[in-house]
């Protein structure tokens, strides 16, 4: 290494920590992988401890206003993905914080009802193109509202029992040996221990993965939804009913617009995405290429131009678009959009071929519809996921449950979204406490016994593996 290119370093000394809780399984990080892991572990019987870095749970799908479930069905409309997902869209339907498309109609080729949903505030996700018979059909997407949510799962940690730490990083895992046992976390208090059994990284970007030793895979390619971050934010108070009538009126005036827009560097495209009392209310999501999204100085570039861009969009819509007038700036999100990242290299990694194999794996823990990827998507409707793809190699008393999953990018580009992170939670949560309960690292867990347990909990899993484990009756 040349001299110039050399860092400098300095030593940071030695010091004793505080112990602040001994428990069975931690889990770090409270978005969707966060949250299936936490309230799995929990019910499972595990002494469980989620430790969050904001004052809030939900991840992306809550601070980082990514109000949409998608893909809970398959093209054809059967559900796939439920579990404590369904659970958490039951809990806010019954507050009317949640929208999707009524259950009879989900796989409807109608073309009245698919216009509806074209119509209604989400076309682009309630409605998919079936290529194997040449129409539109209706899936089961869910659209949420971040603040009841927010509220919700509190409500859930409570009720089973979760100990919450919030406010807190998970800053270096406790490592001996090749086994993980804790983690250091960093708060107002200072620097803290937390000793534990097993250890689940739910922080999406895989924080704990390379200080634990676990090889990862920082690949990615260009172009990529997962290579680039996201700036969301809201616009808030405009009259739809005004812009709708303009861009009907006076089509070449308002493209004229967005290109202006787009020259000037602002957001052209926004989605109507909210539930239904969200009436007025925009969601703008820029993105941002980048490579390298676990940099320091990338965040904060983004967090930078992220936000200039929507002081120049905002401002540009009010001045330029009827119907935004007496707009504002409502939010912008207050946790920035990662997307890809590094990614654990597990017992199992999955690639695409395995979007196209139809395999069903013996540790089948999920099954994932592929919705998103044409042909492919016709021909292979849906993909199982492996217990292994949450199992690092090498490294006991450790799993991962978010994005970071075991996954090449191909494959990680359509399947680290919302319901497939909470559904590898739930899994990795309940093997944990298993793993526990029978004092075995948690690589050792029985697969029929964890697919058992998934399916009293409600998880869909293929009809074959159901038959093998039981139908999950105990
Ligand atoms: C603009 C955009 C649009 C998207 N659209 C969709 C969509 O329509 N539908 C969909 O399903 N998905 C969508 N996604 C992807 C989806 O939001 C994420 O893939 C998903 O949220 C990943 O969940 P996760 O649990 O892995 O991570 P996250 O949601 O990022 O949650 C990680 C949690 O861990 C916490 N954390 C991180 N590091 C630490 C630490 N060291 N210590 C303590 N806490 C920590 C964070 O604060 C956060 O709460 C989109 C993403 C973006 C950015």
């Amino acid at each position: 290494m040349s001299a110039s290119s050399a860092k400098r370093t300095i030593m940071e000394p030695a010091r004793e920590i505080e112990v602040c809780r001994e428990v069975d399984v931690v889990v770090v990080g409270g978005g969707p992988g966060g949250i299936g892991s936490a309230l799995a572990a929990a019910r499972s019987g595990a002494d469980t401890m989620l430790v969050e870095r904001y004052g809030h749970l939900g991840g992306m799908s809550t601070g980082g206003l990514v109000t949409i479930i998608p893909n809970l069905s398959d093209i054809s409309g059967k559900q796939q993905i439920a579990g404590i997902c369904q659970e958490i869209i039951d809990r806010l339907d019954a507050m009317e914080a949640a929208d999707y498309p009524k259950k009879k109609d989900w796989g409807s080729t109608d073309e009245k009802l698919v216009n509806h949903y074209i119509n209604s505030n989400l076309a682009f996700f309630y409605v998919r193109d079936d290529l194997n018979i040449g129409r539109k059909r209706v899936l089961y997407t869910v659209l949420t509202d971040p603040e009841i949510m927010k509220c919700e799962l509190n409500s859930m940690m409570e009720e089973a029992g979760v100990n919450l730490y919030l406010h807190s990083w998970g800053v270096r895992p406790i490592v001996e040996g090749n086994s993980v046992k804790g983690i250091f976390v960093e708060n107002k208090s200072g620097r803290q221990a937390i000793l534990a059994k097993v250890v689940i990284d739910c922080t999406g970007d895989g924080d704990l993965l390379q200080p634990a030793g676990a090889e990862c895979d920082t690949r990615m390619k260009p172009g990529m939804r997962i290579s680039a971050f996201a700036f969301p934010f809201w616009i808030g108070n405009i009259n739809m009913k005004k812009v709708e009538e303009f861009r009907v009126a006076q089509p070449e005036k308002y493209a004229e617009l967005m290109q202006e827009l787009g020259r000037r560097g602002g957001a052209a495209f926004y989605l109507k995405d909210l539930v239904k009392y969200h009436d007025g209310i925009v969601w703008f999501h820029p993105f941002f290429p980048s490579l390298n999204q676990n940099d320091i100085n990338e965040i904060n570039r983004v967090e930078l131009e992220g936000r200039r861009k929507m002081h120049l969009s905002y401002d540009f819509y009010r001045k330029n678009v009827p119907g935004f007038e007496n707009s504002y700036i409502a939010l912008s999100s207050p946790q920035l959009g990662l997307q890809g990242g590094q990614r654990v290299v597990g017992e199992y990694v999955c690639t695409e071929r395995d979007m196209v194999s139809d395999e069903i794996f013996e540790d089948t823990i999920a099954v994932f519809p592929d919705n998103d990827n044409g042909e492919i998507s016709a021909r292979h409707p849906n993909v199982c996921i492996p217990y292994r793809a949450l199992v690092p190699k090498k490294i006991d008393g450790l799993l991962v449950a978010c994005r970071a999953f075991s996954s090449e990018y191909g494959f990680n580009e359509y399947f680290n979204l919302i319901p497939h992170c909470i559904a590898m939670g739930q899994a990795a949560g309940t093997a944990a406490a298993l793993a526990v309960k029978a004092k075995i690292d948690p690589r050792k867990v029985p697969y029929r016994t964890l697919q058992k347990r998934l399916l009293q909990q409600g998880v869909i899993l293929p009809e074959k593996i159901a038959r093998q484990a039981g139908n999950g009756h105990a």
